[in-house]
């Protein structure tokens, strides 16, 4: 795959919570991701899959609260100064490795319409990230 971005990019999260939001989705987690948040939220992880997950096709995703047409994470707070995570130091891949998924990398087209429709405004700002970390980000899974 060409990297157009190899002389890196620039992100750092400005914490508006948009990522967390948007048109209806997945988030997606495996059985050591659940087994994580379970414990985070100190309750039996069947518990976990039957109060905040569902699953899409044969993955589990978390669930989504919708809200004025928008869908939020289940784990999005917006009782907070800037929406957050409630899981945060739990939270699974996907959202450890945004923006650097490999659909936003393919093309710099692709990362424009990212940072545009979610939006992002963390992308293109903020600190340095070089080649070699988007590598580690966007090769997780
Ligand atoms: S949309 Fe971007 S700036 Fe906003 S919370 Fe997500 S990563 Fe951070």
């Amino acid at each position: 795959m060409h990297e157009w971005y190899e002389d890196g990019l620039k992100f750092t999260c400005q914490q508006c919570g948009n990522c967390c939001t948007g048109p209806e989705g997945a988030v997606w987690f495996d059985d050591s991701e659940g087994k994580a948040m379970a414990k985070q939220l100190g309750i039996e992880v069947g518990t976990f899959y039957e109060l905040y997950a569902h699953k899409i096709g044969s993955r589990w995703s978390l669930r989504e609260n919708e809200i004025k047409g928008k869908f939020d994470c289940v784990f999005l707070d917006r009782t907070t100064k800037n929406p957050s995570c409630k899981l945060y130091g739990s939270r699974p891949l996907q959202c450890r490795t945004w923006p650097f998924w490999k659909e936003n990398l393919e093309s710099p087209e692709a990362w424009a319409r990212a940072k545009r429709e979610t939006p992002c405004a963390g992308m293109d700002s903020g600190k340095f990230v070089p080649i070699e970390e988007i590598r580690i980000q966007r090769d997780q899974k």
